[in-house]
């Protein structure tokens, strides 16, 4: 995980960590303004309980094409998706918070680590706005 001492850092737009997810990010992520950039947004997690090969198919069948795979480690997954959001903490809050709120594909995790790489950036836009953290 990602360690940075410095709240405003993590804050999506709703005030909450970006980290801990943002139902409200998630839900703008999917119908937001056609002029805000597209994201592609990974998040590791552990999962309490193992996951069911069913459910990690049903997630790309859940509206966002959003991808569900189990790493090598046990209980380790791979969330990866698109997001509509202004700024690449808004992404991750989207996709944990896919992974919070429509919590009966994931009964409980632990977040470990997240990017956000901003799709077709225009030349020259500086690190930060283009890959989060
Ligand atoms: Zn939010």
């Amino acid at each position: 995980m990602t360690v940075r001492d410095d709240a405003a850092y993590w804050a999506c737009p709703h005030g909450y960590d970006a980290r801990h997810g943002c139902a409200p990010c998630y839900q703008l992520s999917g119908d937001a303004e056609p002029t805000l950039p597209i994201w592609e947004v990974a998040v590791w997690f552990e999962a309490h309980s193992a996951i069911p090969v069913r459910t990690l198919k049903e997630v790309r069948r859940h509206g966002r094409n959003y991808l569900l795979d189990q790493l090598s480690a046990t209980r380790v997954y791979l969330l990866t998706g698109h997001a509509r959001a202004a700024g690449g903490a808004q992404a991750v809050a989207a996709l944990v918070g896919f992974l919070r709120h429509d919590g009966h594909l994931v009964d409980g995790f632990t977040v470990r680590d997240f990017r956000a790489v901003r799709l077709d950036p225009p030349p020259g836009l500086p690190r930060p706005d283009r890959i989060w953290p």
